[in-house]
């Protein structure tokens, strides 16, 4: 049998094998690395986004001084960013920190989570789709999480609440509680109750709206919003005609399409509005 030799005279297949094990070896070395705090140019990317998407929500009305947005780690899906405790319209790259699926921070170098961290590892941990997650008190949502009137899609821009708007009820899970989701238990049954839904209210506290983007969780945030507003005035006036089931998802599908017009704009608007 013929054997290829490199140009050192060693074989061939020892030769790539040995030099597989290096680059294996060499990625081992960097992941750990950037798991320990050196970031990459693609984390750079995601944790900017990141940043803009606690502004825009903030300028939106969506988040105040509580809720949160997060993403999913590029590289490592087991990963997540998220800010340390701290109002959303004040978050820098600085203040964001990578989770694990447990809830709990690779390295928070002592500064304090939120409390709520684990609606965001329980739902990337049974949501592969999901690439952001955000986490809502906005106002209008609230009336439809604690009556028996579903939140529907008004018009095309909400379209993707045609797949339906899931309730969780906490107190089925925990009895009397101080209604927020503090454990891996509770996250566990909101994410089972989210399914497979773009978004789900919390009864007497909030919402959530996740996305296979950053761009698209914060159109479906803001959306939803929006959409809630409407539907309540719109009750006011009479019976409403929704959209039907079948312009939902054409209406989601042209919507997703077109997601980098409205993220851009909000990106151009806080930008603008930061460096002011
Ligand atoms: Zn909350």
């Amino acid at each position: 049998m013929e054997i290829w030799v490199n140009m050192c005279g060693v074989p061939w297949e020892a030769s790539v094998r040995k030099m597989n094990a290096s680059r294996v070896k060499t990625a081992r070395v960097s992941r750990a690395k950037g798991r320990l705090g050196k970031r990459t140019a693609a984390d750079k990317q995601t944790i900017e986004d990141l940043v803009a998407a606690n502004h825009i929500l903030y300028a939106q009305s969506v988040l105040d001084g509580y809720g949160h947005v997060s993403a999913r780690h590029d590289l490592t899906p087991d990963r997540f960013w998220l800010s340390r405790s701290t109002a959303p319209g004040l978050v820098t790259a600085g203040d964001i920190l990578e989770f694990d699926l447990s809830g709990e921070p690779v390295d928070a170098q002592g500064r304090p989570t939120y409390a709520e961290r684990f609606i965001h590892s329980e739902i990337y941990r049974r949501r592969p789709d999901v690439k952001a997650i955000v986490h809502s008190h906005s106002p209008a949502v609230i009336p439809f999480g604690v009556t028996s009137v579903p939140l529907k899609p008004i018009f095309h821009m909400s379209g993707f609440l045609g797949a339906g708007v899931p309730v969780f009820e906490i107190r089925e899970i925990a009895g009397d509680t101080d209604m927020l989701i503090r454990n891996a238990g509770l996250g566990a049954a909101l994410a089972l109750r989210l399914g497979d839904k773009p978004a789900a209210l919390m009864r007497g506290h909030g919402s959530l709206a996740v996305g296979i983007s950053l761009p698209q969780a914060v159109f479906r945030a803001i959306y939803l919003e929006i959409n809630a507003r409407l539907q309540s005035e719109a009750m006011k006036l009479g019976s409403i005609n929704f959209l039907t089931s079948g312009e939902a998802k054409l209406a989601a599908t042209s919507n997703d399409i077109h997601l980098t017009r409205p993220w851009d704009l909000w990106k151009h608007e806080i930008t603008k509005r930061n460096s002011a």
